[in-house]
């Protein structure tokens, strides 16, 4: 088994797996079973009563899943993960296992659009508020703080604005009052390690970069292990106090006790939130993501290579009116992008086309080789105008707000060659600045 430390390595050959034990495959079996022969009473009434770890049904854990986990929570520097349906169900689960009714966290304004609508519209009907603030000064963090706070959550990179989020910073303010701070790394694996810089959990949606093919839908949440779940037990009462679904369990106390580490998060996560809502990753889509996993760095170097070129091209472009790319925005904001991003600055890149909306529009439609869909992080080179989809039953100044102009249109760039990347957008712009036949006749 390796012990590499080196992402690229621990892709391949992390996770504990070095090959099936009963077969000696080399690639990570299907294991299609929803449940295992439990050797005797005694040991499935350990496994029930946490007193041993192991296989019992599917919608909990399953040995595809588990090298998943294992390879992701090692590339990310955490002690345990969890993986389920979609990157929706990660960042659900992430809130859900610290907050309940009446609890509040306090969110980056930065987020992906789905996260809003889930934490603005679902969870308010839950009971649990999420309190806005502004990441491009840190203390707004602090200054929502009440003791009904029980996490921090935020993106590393989050689009249309790309701005970086100052891990490190907020997570500090976390640490003075025992609140965790949750980052949804989807758009920066390998680039970024956020319990690095202190965050305690982190989330993915798979099926962005780390699937990498736009095969599967899939979600993790990595336990970084390094939060103490009992310093302030009012704090996080989901950890202290008695769990009445689970033999009276204190969590927080249980678990390290248990299993020697530092994995509650990770544990009650399992097995309460999959237990109970059930939103458990297929091992068929597990399998596919470990194919995705195998060559994420490689593929993540050359998002950011030809991202970087793409950047360079757009800004000389004259149907471009401003690109937005972590690096360009002000001295205070892009020193964040060098000091959280190793390797790369993404793939992801905002483009607002002079002529508005038609220019949005036309470009979109002149794109031959670029996919227009609603989504990041595939191979191939993707592109949307979200005024006109995602965005469009907003008003002006709702558009304005959410950081998406008219002419904003977002670009995913893939990993064809760069001359193929650039020759399509460089059409397409061209395309954009001409005034339509219509406005013409
Ligand atoms: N987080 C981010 C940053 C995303 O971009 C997305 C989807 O676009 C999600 C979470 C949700 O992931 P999924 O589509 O896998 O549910």
């Amino acid at each position: 088994m390796s012990t590499s430390k080196n992402p690229e390595t621990i892709a391949l050959h992390g996770g504990e797996f070095r090959k099936d034990q009963s077969t000696n495959s080399v690639a990570v079996p299907i294991y299609r079973t929803t449940s295992y022969q439990f050797d005797s009473t005694e040991h499935a009434a350990n496994l029930f009563g946490l007193k041993e770890f192991g296989n019992i049904y599917t919608r909990i854990m399953n040995p595809t899943n588990d090298v998943l986990e294992k390879r992701l929570a090692a590339l990310e520097g955490g002690l345990a993960a969890l993986t389920v349906s979609s990157g929706q169900t990660a960042s659900t689960f992430a809130i859900l296992n610290v907050a309940r009714a009446g609890d509040n966290i306090v969110s980056s304004t930065d987020l992906y659009g789905g996260t809003v609508s889930l934490f603005t519209h679902t969870l308010s009907k839950l009971g649990i508020e999420v309190r806005y603030a502004d990441p491009t000064d840190p203390s707004n963090f602090e200054k929502l703080v009440d003791d009904k706070t029980r996490a921090f959550y935020a993106e590393t990179l989050p689009n249309p604005y790309l701005r970086v989020f100052p891990i490190k910073e907020v997570a500090d303010i976390g640490k003075k009052y025992s609140i965790p701070l949750i980052m949804d790394n989807t758009a920066a694996p390998l680039l970024c390690k956020p319990i690095e810089h202190g965050a305690s959990v982190v989330i993915y949606s798979l099926t962005k970069f780390i699937g990498g093919h736009g095969t599967v839908i899939g979600g993790a949440l990595i336990d970084g292990g390094n939060f103490d779940w009992t310093a302030k037990p009012e704090r996080q009462p989901q950890f202290n106090e008695p769990d009445n679904s689970y033999g009276g369990v204190i969590w927080g106390k249980a678990v390290p006790d248990l299993t020697g580490a530092n994995v509650s998060f990770a544990v009650r996560a399992r097995v309460t939130l999959l237990r109970d809502l059930g939103s458990a990753l297929p091992p068929d889509n597990a399998f596919g993501i470990i194919q995705g996993l195998e060559t994420v760095s490689l593929r993540m170097k050359q998002h950011c290579q030809n991202a970087q070129k793409v950047v360079e091209y757009l800004q000389k472009n004259s149907n471009v009116e401003n690109v937005i790319y972590p690096t360009l925005h002000d001295k205070k904001i892009s020193e964040r992008a060098k000091k959280y991003l190793k390797g790369g600055n993404g793939a992801l890149i905002g483009i607002e086309l002079k002529g508005g909306i038609e220019a949005g529009k036309k470009f979109i439609e002149s794109l031959k080789m670029f996919y227009h869909v609603a989504n990041i992080g595939d191979a191939r080179s993707l592109a949307i105008h979200p005024a006109t989809t995602t965005h469009s039953q907003l008003n002006e100044q709702e558009l304005k707000d959410s950081g998406v102009t008219p002419g904003y249109v977002r670009l995913s760039i893939g990993i064809e060659h760069i001359d193929d990347i650039i020759a399509d957008l460089d059409q397409a712009l061209d395309a954009s600045g001409k005034p339509s036949l219509k406005a013409v006749s």
